[in-house]
């Protein structure tokens, strides 16, 4: 089998958005002069790449982050490197790609691209052998798998209530909010922010697990603080306090507080989790396998972890991911975006592909009959798009 073809596909949105009242904390809410500190984390576009082989089989895979450039990275620089090439030489080809874009890449877009790439490979190989993804990697270490609801965007307390209650209703046992106040709002900020967790905590009670989301905004002296006083509320994780290359900052904090630090959806390959492994610093790790190397870097990283006892929370639900939580034991559950309008770009995959995993009482299912990654592109519903191949 040779691949024949890599075609990218960028989708941007062109269709209503929801923002109004979309606020957390950002990397760039502690500078001053921010009108909007989220402008440069909302995306309204993803990356599709199809990778098409001489027997007819076409792998998809895809990416969320800066897709523009992950496009430009595809199309200009990895594309070349496959053309010919067995797509089920999978550690050969991630190899190929990885050290022939070392020099600039490593990181970031780059690893993005590639990602997507493997993710597609991945899937070639599924689909060539009649095996869903996950039983490549190892096959079921759980009957189904359990999530986590992962929205709670708002700072409106009763609105914020009103969710945590409705999503405990539908079946959730675990749920993620964010910091609705930045840094530059000090000790009053703080304060806020720490309302909302009490508010969510005596909403949902205590049986159900409560995450925290950071999203980098913080620093240290603000992160120590936040953490004793979050304490009493029995936290499942905090996310992302301090920035992903803070690492030694995230080891000290672990100093200061019995509360999980969780991080790494901003980390990159197996050297950026050994990294992390080395200096202690995080109770969860978070990649997302569409940025941290694909499959073929993602079940590496498991290995790891799983020897060092930590857990694999992956960024995102999505199939790439699921199929890494099904297949591991050192993943409990899965990240869940339930479908909504368009808001932060989170929730773009669902309009993009059917064969996505949906929650019924808060749990997902991956069928052992779906070869590959069980994804298809959508072909209708598309009219919101502004396809650029
Ligand atoms: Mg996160």
């Amino acid at each position: 089998m040779k691949i024949k073809a890599v075609r990218t596909k960028l989708y941007q949105w062109k269709g209503p958005v929801k923002t109004s009242d979309t606020i957390f904390a950002t990397p760039v809410s502690m500078l001053p002069f921010q009108a909007d500190s989220q402008a440069a984390y909302r995306f309204f576009s993803w990356l599709v790449v199809e990778v098409e082989t001489d027997t007819g089989i076409v792998g998809i895979g895809n990416a969320g982050l800066c897709p523009d450039v992950t496009k430009l990275i595809i199309d200009s620089k990895l594309k070349s490197l496959l053309i010919g090439e067995n797509p089920l030489n999978t550690e050969h080809l991630y190899e190929k790609m990885y050290r022939s874009s070392v020099a600039f890449g490593r990181k970031g877009a780059v690893l993005a691209a590639i990602s997507a790439i493997d993710i597609a490979l991945w899937d070639i190989k599924g689909l060539a052998l009649g095996v869903p993804v996950f039983m490549l990697l190892g096959g079921r270490t759980k009957t189904h798998i359990e999530t986590y609801y992962s929205r709670l965007y708002t700072r409106d307390l009763p609105s914020l209530e009103a969710e945590a209650a409705h999503y405990k209703a539908e079946g959730f046992t675990g749920m993620k909010m964010r910091c609705g106040y930045p840094l530059t709002e000090g000790r009053a900020g703080m304060k806020k922010n720490v309302e909302m967790v009490k508010l969510v905590r005596d909403t949902v009670g205590d049986d159900v697990d409560i995450m925290l989301e950071a999203y980098m905004g913080f620093n240290f002296p603000y992160a120590k603080e936040f953490l004793k006083q979050l304490e009493p509320y029995n936290l499942r994780w905090v996310e992302e306090l301090l920035l992903p290359d803070e690492i030694h900052l995230f080891a000290k904090l672990k100093e200061y507080t019995d509360t999980p630090l969780s991080g790494g959806e901003h980390a990159y390959t197996r050297f950026g989790f050994h990294d992390l492994i080395q200096a202690g610093a995080l109770d969860i790790f978070q990649f997302d396998t569409n940025r941290v190397g694909g499959f073929t870097e993602a079940q590496k990283i498991c290995t790891m972890a799983q020897m060092h006892g930590v857990e694999i929370i992956p960024h995102g639900g999505q199939m790439h991911n699921l199929h890494v939580v099904m297949s591991s034991f050192a993943s409990p559950m899965a990240e869940y975006f339930p479908q909504t309008e368009i808001e932060v770009g989170n929730e773009m995959f669902w309009y993009i592909f059917d064969g996505e995993a949906i929650a019924v009482d808060g749990k997902l299912q991956l069928n052992d009959n779906k070869p590959g990654m069980g994804l298809t592109l959508k072909t209708t519903g598309l009219e919101h798009f502004n396809i650029i191949e």
